[in-house]
């Protein structure tokens, strides 16, 4: 290869989550020494600033930084997140919990789950959160970290954080400015395209400085100021399975214990979130804007939170879908320029950290392989779709119809990737996780059990053993969970003693 040939300038059009945590992953993996790399953002535009709650693949990209976690969880007023309590889904009344980490362990080489399901009508083995101890800790508040003690089963706790959005971004931007990258406060004003080739040449800012690049990552928000202001890329739109496009946000002081898990309440047309962090509650109601006027969300909202709120009210309105390509000819979008699926199961962050990852691997020279850009946008494609396809199950699978918002979502038309799931779980209790996909088969179990699918029948395999072995090793593993969560320290307190400065 001809060093020549090396991307030597790379522009970066936004700091928000995206922007820096961009900014940061580039700096550290390639460095600043030989590629110059340009972050412009305008205070005057801001940020969502939201994007609170995470999933634990966040671990592996703060690893990858070399960021010290105390430092990073006392810079952010972080907590812990041992999954997500959803409440009201199935129908009013009703309460499941998706957790991290596993149900119970695989047995004669057969899944957990199947096991269980042979016993579910039992009322003894009925819960299937009394197998997850991320489940049983969450209930108790109780968190600590994995235990290094491998046949430990706290050696099996997968977390993730809930951290203030803004602070996060505060913190990678002084993470990336301290690597060398270049930080522009401006307004793009305008994008110069190659007559022929129609690359992206360079960004006009509103004080004319002029910024060419060899690479340009558009990671200004949902507009896409590059990706489709510019390139007119497209845009797959999602609305009629996922209806809901609107979202009100507003922090307020805590009155209950410092859960270590975010609670999902459904609402009439749409649902709202709770994410507990050290110093405040953030709040949210995502609804649908053809089922509720922001009037009457804004009361919902209000009215639901434990306290006075500390802020005006964000309000926040997108498209739910993805852009058609999120790399097109020298440009590549990250983070909502991308799309957005909706903040259920807080993929947000993640699909920008993946999106980092793909990068990385598929690191372009100024010729731009068209075979390396087709499979970046293949491999985005299905990621978003199987995403997609696990959250317009949670509006599926429900059986309230007190309100139009929700009878609309009983008769969402699925995408035959999603059929195919919930047949194979409904009949056999199978599930099959596929292309890599986010969502391992915890997910889609707590989700399809939690919104109320029996399967028919198990794996056949299972009657190998006996009911009484059966039964006695759930109740094995149920106490051996339980003994766990017991010796687990309350989160609060975990958080008080290794985080307060
Ligand atoms: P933004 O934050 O919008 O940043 C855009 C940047 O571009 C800003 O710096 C802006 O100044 C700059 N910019 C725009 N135009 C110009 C211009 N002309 N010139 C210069 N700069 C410009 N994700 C999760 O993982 N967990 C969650 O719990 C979660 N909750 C969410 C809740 C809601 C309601 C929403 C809408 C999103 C949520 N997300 C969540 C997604 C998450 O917030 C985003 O993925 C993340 O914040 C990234 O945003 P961004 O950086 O792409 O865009």
């Amino acid at each position: 290869m001809n060093d020549a040939n090396n991307i030597k300038s790379i522009v970066i059009v936004g700091g928000g989550s995206a922007g820096w945590m961009t900014a940061s992953a580039l700096a550290k993996v390639i460095g600043c020494d030989n590629c110059q790399i340009t972050l412009v953002e305008s205070e005057d535009i801001g940020t969502v600033s939201v994007g609170e709650a995470t999933i634990p693949q966040i671990q592996l990209f703060n690893t990858i930084l070399d960021i010290d976690e105390t430092e990073f969880i006392r810079f952010t007023n972080a907590t812990f997140k041992l999954g997500i309590e959803f409440i009201d889904w199935k129908e009013k009344g009703h309460r499941y919990f998706h957790p991290f980490g596993n149900y119970g362990t695989n047995m004669e080489a057969l899944p957990f789950h199947h096991f269980w399901l042979k016993m579910q009508n039992d009322p003894e083995f009925s819960n299937l959160s009394s197998y997850s101890l991320a489940s049983v800790g969450a209930y108790a508040n109780k968190f600590m970290h994995p235990s290094t003690q491998q046949n430990s089963a706290l050696a099996g706790i997968n977390y993730a954080y809930h951290f203030d959005a803004t602070l996060y971004a505060k913190f990678l931007r002084n993470y990336a400015t301290s690597r060398g990258v270049c930080r522009i406060e401006g307004k793009v004003d305008e994008v110069n395209l190659n007559p022929v080739s129609g690359e992206i040449e360079s960004l006009v800012l509103n004080d004319n400085t002029v910024l060419d690049g060899d690479l340009f990552i558009d990671c200004s928000g949902f507009k896409g100021l590059l990706i489709e202001q510019a390139l007119k890329t497209g845009y797959e739109d999602w609305t009629h399975l996922l209806p809901c496009n609107k979202a009100i946000a507003t922090p307020c002081l805590s009155k209950k214990l410092l859960n270590p898990y975010t609670q999902s309440t459904a609402q009439s047309a749409g649902w709202t979130w709770r994410i507990p962090l050290q110093n405040r509650v953030g709040n949210g109601y995502v609804y649908s804007s053809e089922f509720m006027s922001d009037d009457k969300a804004h009361a919902l909202l209000l009215n639901t939170i434990e306290s006075e709120a500390l802020a005006d009210i964000n309000q926040l309105q997108w498209v739910t879908g993805m852009r058609k390509k999120s790399w097109n000819k020298n440009c590549i979008a990250i983070g909502l320029s991308a799309g957005f699926v909706e903040p259920l199961e807080s993929t947000g962050l993640h699909l920008i950290q993946s999106a980092i990852a793909k990068l990385m691997t598929l690191f372009p020279s100024k010729d731009f392989t068209q075979c390396d850009i087709d499979l970046f946008n293949q491999q985005t494609e299905t990621e978003y779709h199987r995403i997609r396809d696990f959250i317009i199950l949670h509006y599926k699978l429900t059986n309230r119809d007190d309100s139009e918002f929700w009878r609309y979502c009983k008769n969402i038309e699925m995408p035959d990737s999603l059929k195919q799931k919930i047949e194979m779980f409904s009949e056999n209790g199978r599930i099959f996780r596929h292309d890599n996909e986010l969502f391992n088969e915890t997910s889609w179990l707590a989700v399809m059990h939690g919104q109320g699918i029996k399967p028919k029948s198990y794996h056949p395999l299972v009657d190998r053993l006996s009911r009484d072995e059966i039964k006695r090793r759930l109740k094995n593993i149920e106490s051996v969970i339980s003994r766990s969560a017991d010796v687990m320290p309350d989160h609060e307190a975990y958080i008080l003693k290794n985080y307060t400065r």
